[in-house]
């Protein structure tokens, strides 16, 4: 009997313990997948932006996994120094995959970008998507023009919720707080801005695409603007996805204005070099023109240019987060490893591995940690011979339990989705997500409403 640890229970967490299962070299396997949070399915729950139902219906996948009888979710179970430590783990089980993702933003490194009103885009999907840690409500309160920093899918995502009504939303999980913030939004003009040009940006065509087709926003683009990017003019020796992306701008740019309510504007080569202060807050964005270095790169031009703005998404990437007792590469953000094997000072460490983003870094789509989670699991297998040393009888889970650890098992979690399925029936609307620790605890221990 093979017993993982799986710490995380996010995409990369669950296919790493599907992997677990549908082998064959090792039949007698038990996997409990660890999470901080009450509830399963990482950044499917509280990163996949709410009006993405179908991405969202993943969970369904994930949810396969976690009621498979050789999977246990124990939720609510702190690894580190708060909780239960990590050598304390390696203890319990026969081996540990972290695969607890990157949880922290990187910074931009400009002066004012830590002003009021200035905010990492992922304190703005957590506060959307419910994240019990996320705490305030005034993102877009007096706010008519905001910048996004950054053209990946989260500046996407953040610029949509942005340019979308209220009534627009109403259909999702968006806790009620957010939703009514989102009704009162003033915001009518979004910018999102690249330092680099249109060919080089890190979104995908689809959520590209999805900009051009809200009902109450139009997309403003200057062509002249684009028409610095060398790549313009002839895109056929792009990667596919940037090619597509240029035929999607194309039809955009320099468009006549449709009157909508809400303008989304795509700016390119316009490097964040400070943001500037109005009445105590965030009033504007100071960029200086780049251009095209030849190498790939940008160069400045001396040249700079304010965007007006009462609201500052930084959305320039995420980063790892070390974990107390784990090896930790500065540089990229990520574990060291082999393969996932854990590398400590160059060597493996036996019984430890990671896979998803602490592993390779926060980049890929969802199913890119499905390769990924098989690589590790690959390992683990080769080096299991030497790494069973519990007995078949011994449930790690009584440890945990006698040493105070009080999870939220599969039960708990499933008397959270009922509570929220009731909270939204109140609300004449599907189900809503519980916003905070306390609710979700009382929902878990079936103590809602
Ligand atoms: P990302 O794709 O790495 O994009 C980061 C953006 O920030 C890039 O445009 C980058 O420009 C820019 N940037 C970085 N440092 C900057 C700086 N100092 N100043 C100005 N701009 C800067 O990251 P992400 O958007 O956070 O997405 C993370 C991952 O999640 C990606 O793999 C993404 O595809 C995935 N995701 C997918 C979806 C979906 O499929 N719907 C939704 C959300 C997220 P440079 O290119 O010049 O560095």
């Amino acid at each position: 009997m093979l017993h993982v640890a799986v710490v995380g229970s996010g995409p990369s967490g669950v296919y790493t313990a599907q992997s677990l299962i549908t082998q064959d070299r090792m039949p007698q396997v038990r996997v409990d997948v660890l999470d901080r949070l009450p509830c399963p399915y990482g950044l499917v729950r509280y990163g996949v932006a709410p009006d993405h139902e179908k991405i969202k219906s993943l969970q369904n996948n994930l949810r396969t996994v976690l009621e498979d009888p050789r999977v246990r979710f124990l939720g609510a179970v702190e690894i580190g120094p708060q909780g239960v430590p990590a050598q304390e783990l390696l203890r319990l089980y026969d081996a540990v995959v972290y695969c607890v993702g990157a949880a922290a933003d990187r910074h931009l490194a400009v002066p004012g970008e830590n002003l009021p009103g200035s905010w990492s885009a992922t304190e703005f999907v957590s506060w959307y998507s419910a994240h019990p840690d996320a705490g305030q409500n005034g993102f877009v309160h007096g706010a008519r023009s905001a910048v996004v920093i950054g053209v990946g899918n989260v500046a996407v995502d953040v610029a949509r919720i942005l340019a979308r009504g209220a009534d627009e939303l109403r259909g999702t999980d968006m806790p009620g707080p957010a939703l009514a913030a989102l009704a009162e939004s003033r915001v009518q003009d979004v910018h999102m801005v690249g330092r680099r040009g249109p060919s080089q940006a890190k979104f995908t065509t689809k959520e590209l695409r999805e900009l051009g087709s809200l009902p109450d926003a139009e997309i403003v683009l200057d062509p002249a603007e684009l028409a610095l990017d060398p790549a313009w003019a002839d895109p056929a020796a792009l990667p596919a996805v940037n090619r597509r992306n240029i035929e999607a701008m194309r039809t955009w740019a320099g468009r006549p204005s449709q009157g909508r309510a809400r303008r989304i504007h795509l700016r390119f080569f316009l490097r964040p070099v400070e943001l500037l202060a109005a009445g105590g807050r965030v009033g504007a964005v100071r960029f200086e023109r780049t251009a095209p270095d030849g190498h790939g790169g940008v160069a400045g031009t001396g040249t700079y240019e304010d965007i007006d703005a009462q609201l500052v998404l930084r959305s320039v990437g995420y980063r790892g987060v070390p974990l107390d007792g784990l090896p930790f590469d500065e540089g990229p953000g990520t574990v060291p490893h082999r393969a996932g094997r854990v590398l400590r000072e160059g060597a493996v460490s036996p019984g430890e591995y990671v896979a998803g983003w602490i592993k390779r870094g926060p980049t890929g789509v969802i199913g890119t940690n499905r390769p990924c989670a098989k690589e590790t699991v690959t390992s683990l297998l080769e080096d299991a011979p030497d790494l069973v040393r519990h007995e078949a009888s011994t449930d790690p889970l009584d440890a945990l339990r006698a040493a105070g650890v009080r999870p939220v098992e599969w039960t708990g979690w499933r008397a959270i989705e009922q509570a929220e399925a009731a909270l939204g029936a109140s609300l004449g609307r599907g189900p809503v997500k519980i916003a905070d620790w306390e609710g979700l605890l009382a929902a878990a221990r079936g103590e809602a409403g």
